[in-house]
């Protein structure tokens, strides 16, 4: 294969996901194996959700993982600009050409009127979707050619009828109807493309020769395959990895496990090492060694090793895999300067000696009392999660809301971590205690120990999270229908 070019197009709408790193491995190692090209695209067209600190965190992440890219925001490259947002204007000239050409079309319609359809359709137990209210407007001339005055978005005409096929290396040939695919907005009304749009004209623009992503994105391949056909171009070679799983088969998802790579950073994984377990994802056979260098992956890579069906992405086998790094490839010498590296360093330190201070008779007292700032995990009995005349039923329930007021902070500062628990206290009416009592055994694994809301502010969303995970289960857990009902409550609580 000659001039290989392959992308990695993630949206920098939150912490770098695992799944963002599992793609991102896949790509490059492809790309290398055929001495191709990687691309880094930030898909940054949703203003609202988009932001730069999002993109830094996921190049720090996939750096720490130790992948390289060839083009992108941060090194440059002959196709840039390489984040959506500065390739407005290309946007627009493609779907104005689509327009003009009759296969796209303007479309007027107010949020009102589509929310009313939407109702309707469901009322009516109908398939949702657009009805195609200003599909032919343009017949009157005036409508098609010349935007009227008031707002519009821009809809891709989908063909009534007919199917479309796509083509998977994985899976062959997959077969889509018309009929269940909607008049898709291309373009928005505040002038940015939708992501549909944008990856079909940057892919082609940025001469991409494979499309690796993961499935989920299988179902809107009908839409950029019929793009792709309006413009006249070549489709790239397209395959979908399988999702990563938990190990009981669901989708893999931070209520459940941490997902985001700085979890597993900070809690002392070796970036190396979780880049070797994300390449067994799919890929591993029975009896080969599981431990290889990336540029042994490499060496074996193939589309065709990759098995549909799921990759199970299991806690206790990464620490396995982990741990034989730590042990096998380190040097005393290097583990402690990965150590430093990690969080035994002034940095860290520094901002947990102010708050050890108040409770040390020697320096000694200091490691024994925050362990669990370094900690993957904390340990704790059951019953020292519940406070006295409080129920283990109900303390799931407070920590569950402990943790969707915690996910709602879009910083992680002392006083918004105390505003955020102290919320949860006012929806259930207990007093501040009561509810930081079962804190400070699930994040420190003690009773008693330095300032929970600085402590829990320093440890940062990614620990908390799994340890309040860890006390939930630790107390019997919550089941789907408990947690929506209770979501529900929540949600209608902060309105
Ligand atoms: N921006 C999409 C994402 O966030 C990219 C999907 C694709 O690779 O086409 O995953």
């Amino acid at each position: 294969m000659s001039d290989v070019r392959v992308r990695l197009a993630p949206s920098p709408t939150g912490p770098p996901h695992l799944g963002t790193a599992y793609t991102a491995l896949f790509n490059l190692a492809f790309a290398r194996k055929h001495g191709g090209r990687m691309v880094l695209r930030i898909e940054d067209t949703d203003r609202r959700r988009s932001r730069r600190e999002y993109e830094d965190r996921l190049i720090e992440a996939l750096r720490w993982l130790g992948l390289e890219w060839d083009e992108g925001p941060d090194v440059g490259g002959n196709f840039g600009p390489y984040r959506q947002s500065e390739r407005m204007e290309i946007y627009q000239k493609h779907a104005q050409q689509l327009v003009d050409a009759g296969q796209a079309y303007y479309c007027y319609c107010t949020p009102e009127r589509l929310d009313a359809l939407r109702s309707e359709q469901k009322r009516q137990k109908q398939k949702l979707g657009y009805d195609g209210h200003c599909r032919d407007l343009g017949s009157d001339a005036a409508g098609r050619d010349q935007p009227r005055d008031s707002p519009y978005v821009i809809r891709m005409k989908v063909p009534a009828q007919g199917t479309m096929v796509i083509n998977d290396s994985l899976r062959g040939e997959i077969e889509f109807d018309f009929a269940n695919l909607d008049d898709q907005v291309i373009l928005k009304s505040d002038g940015f493309p939708t992501y549909h749009l944008a990856v079909v004209v940057d892919d082609h623009l940025m001469d991409i020769t494979h499309v690796i992503r993961g499935e989920d994105w299988i179902n809107s391949s009908p839409k950029h395959w019929l793009l792709y056909r309006y413009f006249g171009w070549e489709p790239p070679e397209h395959t979908h990895l399988p999702l990563l799983l938990n190990p009981d088969g669901s989708k893999m998802s931070k209520r459940r496990n941490p997902t985001s790579v700085e979890y597993y950073r900070k809690a002392g994984y070796w970036g190396p090492a979780l880049r070797n377990y994300l390449g067994l994802m799919n890929c591993a056979s029975p009896g080969e060694e599981e431990k290889f260098s990336f540029a042994e992956m490499v060496e074996q890579f193939s589309i065709g090793r990759i098995r549909l069906g799921g990759a199970i992405f299991d806690l206790q086998k990464l620490d396995w895999l982990n741990g034989r790094y730590l042990r096998e490839d380190m040097a005393p010498e290097s583990l402690l300067q990965g150590m430093k590296k990690w969080l035994l360093n002034d940095d860290y330190l520094s901002r947990i000696v102010p708050l050890m201070q108040p409770r040390m008779d020697t320096f000694g007292d200091f490691m024994v009392r925050c362990a669990f700032f370094f900690a993957r995990q904390v340990t704790f009995e059951a019953q020292d999660l519940v406070p006295k005349k409080r129920t283990p039923e109900e303390v799931v329930q407070v920590l569950q809301t402990v943790l969707w007021s915690l996910e709602e902070l879009d910083s992680w500062e002392r006083n918004l971590v105390e505003s955020a628990i102290r919320r949860v206290a006012e929806f259930w009416g207990w007093p501040i205690r009561d509810i930081t009592s079962p804190l400070f055994t699930a994040v420190m694994g003690q009773r008693v120990g330095p300032p929970l809301y600085e402590s829990t502010a320093l440890l940062g969303i990614d620990l908390t999270r799994a340890r309040l995970l860890q006390a939930i289960e630790a107390l019997g857990g919550i089941s789907k229908k408990k947690a929506a009902k209770l979501e529900k409550e929540w949600n209608s609580s902060r309105r």
